[in-house]
């Protein structure tokens, strides 16, 4: 664990920074939108609102037990003194208490995004990104035995999967891969942070950067939160057959189609 005086250090310099000008603070508005793959805290709002609302303040960075938070200095492509982490250096540990959280005054980390419904808050539930897989240079997808990330996995079995499939190289031997499920990968980065290869195989994104949408219109009918999507689905559909209806009655019409 680096000292806590470091993160201090880091403080101070945003703090000198912060205090010096309108010069600095345009490149802090103009760098908001340029993070992108910034990864921060848990509980953390979606990153335009979440660096409109941190004060830059690194109560966060003081009260994390392990160092993972940085605050962001000038030289970096994140929006100057607020808070992220590089799992390759120390991932977040997914404290039980989330310090963290509890120590923001600002509201940019909020309780309320660990929380499901009405259950008890959960560090679980965080997403401060989604860990991807590269095949090409995990070697358990090579057919060599490898499952370090998965054991590491603080949701071993649900965020990542072990995959069984035959090795095609051998014809008798069985390749594990890992898989990544992104319902539950809280993008904590202890996988990346472990993995044995030169440069990780596996490694956090933001979740926007790496997720897609599927569309109201395409629905499971076995997934529960879908019941809302088959609702949507059937307004759409009852303004649809209205269109149908008017567009029939409009061509049985005298109306011209293009007026002179
Ligand atoms: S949950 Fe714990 S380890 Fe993760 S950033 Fe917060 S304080 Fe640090
Ligand atoms: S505690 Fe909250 S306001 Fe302060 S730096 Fe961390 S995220 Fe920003
Ligand atoms: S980031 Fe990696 S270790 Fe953390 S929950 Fe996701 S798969 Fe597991």
């Amino acid at each position: 664990m680096s000292s806590r005086r470091d993160a201090l250090r880091k403080i101070f310099n945003s703090a000198m920074i912060a205090g010096s000008g309108g010069l600095v603070w345009g490149t802090v508005a103009s760098s908001a939108a340029k993070s992108p793959l910034a990864l921060r805290p848990p509980g953390a709002l979606v990153d335009d609102k979440f660096v409109q609302a941190c004060i830059k303040c690194g109560k966060c960075v003081v009260a994390c037990p392990y160092d993972t938070l940085m605050l962001a200095e000038v030289t970096e492509d994140k929006c100057l003194g607020t808070p992220f982490f590089e799992p390759r250096k120390i991932p977040c540990y997914l404290c039980t208490n989330y310090p963290c959280i509890k120590a923001c005054p600002s509201g940019a980390l909020l309780i309320d995004n660990i929380q499901q419904e009405s259950e008890p808050a959960n560090i679980e539930n965080a997403r401060m990104g989604l860990a991807v897989v590269h095949k090409e240079s995990c070697i358990a997808f090579s057919g060599i035995q490898c499952d370090v990330c998965y054991r590491a996995c603080p949701l071993m079995g649900k965020a990542i999967v072990l995959v069984k499939e035959k090795n095609e190289f051998t014809g008798k031997h069985a390749n594990l891969k890992p898989v990544v499920n992104s319902d539950y990968c809280t993008g904590c980065g202890i996988c990346e942070k472990v993995c044995i290869v030169e440069k990780a195989a596996i490694f956090i994104l933001p979740v926007d950067l790496v997720t897609g949408k599927t569309g109201d219109h395409y629905v499971n009918s076995w997934e529960k939160n879908d019941e809302k999507r088959i609702e949507n689905r059937e307004t759409l559909q009852r303004s649809t057959d209205e269109d149908v209806e008017s567009a029939i009655e409009y061509l049985n019409s005298d109306n011209e189609l293009f007026e002179e």
